[in-house]
This record gives structure tokens, C-alpha cells and sequence, in this order.
């Protein structure tokens, strides 16, 4: 069984434990943060750190834990868990406020919990094959850009594709894409320019989206933030997500109509290999 930390405990995963009055249950009052772990070592790490931050800072939410000792709990559930490939989930509520009520008592103490996921992330059939998509509207609420653990419309999203006989699905705002239902969308169009959604409130600011939009400056690949149209994507050459767990997934399919040739294309795979290997020089 896994190790988790719970508020300063390690415990076997069964006997971890959180009041029903904690508001990250009742209310998800919380927030959180996926960060991958390839050949046992912590991916992108400071960025994530510095989005739970500006996620706390923006629920003025106080988080007891500075960067080194989370930086530590991170690389100590590693080590008890083995974890060579995979995933560590940090959530942070607001906590037990004793009963139900909307304002969270002054002196409240946080509910941290950590855990690890083990996952392939590098040898997945989605990095290498591709992903089939459909749209859907995006009926998530303003602030996108705030980690927080209210994630049903997600939840439904996916659900929604598994029920058309996609993989995922792509949320359609005004017209325009905002991101994935669990990632943000990059396009390449038919003039080789790498495009994404400009930041801000209307989507998450993704690590991985920023570490991409930096290895294509390095690589030289034209890019811009702009938003662009679910029928800007069906006509792509290429269409990608990222996030933390994926990397890079081609989406070789939008509502069943295929983007290109219907194979990964040369700009993702690129991408996806240089980011691969950037994290293994990052980690050397
Ligand atoms: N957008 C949403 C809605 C997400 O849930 C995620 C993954 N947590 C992302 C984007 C990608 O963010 P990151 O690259 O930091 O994992």
C-alpha cells in the first residue's frame, strides 16, 4: 500500500483520513497541484510551486509549508513509494472548520495531503499514437487560472467524450477553444505557426504550456498567443495538449474528423521529444 502525508503524518493509504467538515469536501474550498516524476525526479517542480502559491495568494488562502519543505515531502514520498515514473497530488483545503458554514472560521488550520500516482508518462500509446477529441462548451466558471479542486465540469467533459468514443474533449467558449478539459491546446497551422490561448483568467496557467512555448523559442518555432477556433483546429496541421501527466498528446481527431494526414505530425513530435529530453538534461 502507498504512503500519503496528511498533515504532518505518514500513513499507509487506508488509514489516511479527512473530516467530512473539511471544506475542501464540502465546498472545494482547496486547491491543488499535479507534478510528474520521470526516472524518480521531480518535473518542472519550481513552476508548480510558484502556481499553488498564486493559487493561495488568490483564495487568500494561507499555506503553512515554504518551497523547501514542500520541495522536501515531495522528494520523501518519492523515496517511500519507489516511484520511478508517475505522478505526486498535493491538495491543500481550507480545512476543518467544525461544521458547515460558507465563512470559514478565523483560525481554521489547512488540510494538506499528499500521495503518488505511478503511471507511465513517457511510454504511453496517447504521447506516441495520438488522442481523439471532441468539443464541447466550456461551462466552468471565471477563474480558470486558480488551480482549484471543483473540476465536474471536467469530470463531465470527459465523460461526455468516452461517450461519443473519444478520448477527450477540447471546451469551446465564445466561439473560441479555451483549453482541454484536464490540459491547454496548441495549434499548428497550415503556415507552420505554433499557436495557443494568451493567459488569463479564462484558463489554467499550464507549466508544461510555458516550458513548451520556451523549448519552441529555442527551437526557433514560430509562435504566437492568440485564440483560435474550434474550426481553426479541425483544419490545423497539427493539434497537441499538454499537461503535467501527458507532456505533449498529439489529437490526431477533433469531433471525428481527422487533423492533418490523422498522424502525430513532425512539430509535436519535436516538441514532445526536445521536452523529453530537456527534462533528462534538467534532472542530469
Ligand atoms: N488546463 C487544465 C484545465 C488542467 O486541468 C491542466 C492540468 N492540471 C492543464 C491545463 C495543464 O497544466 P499543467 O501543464 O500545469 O499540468
Amino acid at each position: 500500500s502507498r504512503t500519503v502525508w496528511i498533515n504532518g503524518s505518514w500513513l499507509p493509504e487506508q488509514e489516511a483520513k479527512v473530516s467530512v467538515f473539511d471544506r475542501g469536501f464540502l465546498f472545494a474550498d482547496a486547491i491543488y497541484e499535479v507534478t510528474a516524476v520521470i526516472d524518480g525526479k521531480l518535473v518542472d517542480f519550481d513552476g508548480h510551486m510558484a502556481r499553488l502559491r498564486r493559487s493561495c495568494a488568490s483564495l487568500s488562502l494561507a499555506c503553512p509549508w515554504d518551497g523547501e519543505a514542500l520541495r522536501a515531502l515531495h522528494q520523501e514520498l518519492i523515496q517511500r513509494n519507489q516511484l520511478d515514473e508517475g505522478a505526486i497530488y498535493l491538495q491543500l483545503t481550507r480545512g476543518d472548520s467544525g461544521d458547515r458554514t460558507f465563512l470559514c472560521p478565523e483560525g481554521t488550520e489547512p488540510t494538506l495531503v499528499l500521495f503518488t500516482q505511478a503511471r507511465e508518462i513517457v511510454n504511453v500509446p496517447q504521447g506516441i499514437q495520438g488522442i481523439r477529441a471532441i468539443t464541447c462548451p466550456d461551462i466552468r466558471w471565471g477563474r480558470r487560472d486558480i488551480k482549484s479542486v471543483g473540476l465536474l465540469a471536467a469530470c463531465m467533459a470527459k465523460q461526455e467524450a468516452r461517450r461519443q468514443g473519444a478520448d477527450d474533449a477540447l471546451l469551446v467558449e465564445q466561439g473560441f477553444i479555451t483549453e482541454g478539459a484536464s490540459s491547454n491546446v496548441f495549434i499548428v497551422t497550415p503556415d507552420n505557426r505554433l499557436v495557443t490561448r494568451p493567459l488569463g483568467n479564462d484558463i489554467l496557467h499550464g507549466i508544461t504550456r510555458g516550458t513548451l512555448l520556451k523549448l519552441a523559442q529555442e527551437l526557433g518555432i514560430e509562435h504566437v498567443e492568440r485564440p483560435f477556433t474550434p474550426t481553426e483546429a479541425r483544419e490545423a496541421s497539427e493539434v497537441f495538449i499538454s499537461s503535467a501527466t501527458s507532456l505533449v498528446w498529439p489529437v490526431v481527431a477533433i469531433d471525428g474528423v481527422a487533423i492533418g494526414d490523422g498522424a502525430p505530425g513532425p512539430f509535436t513530435r519535436r516538441l514532445r521529444e526536445r521536452y523529453i529530453a530537456a527534462l533528462r538534461e534538467q534532472m542530469a
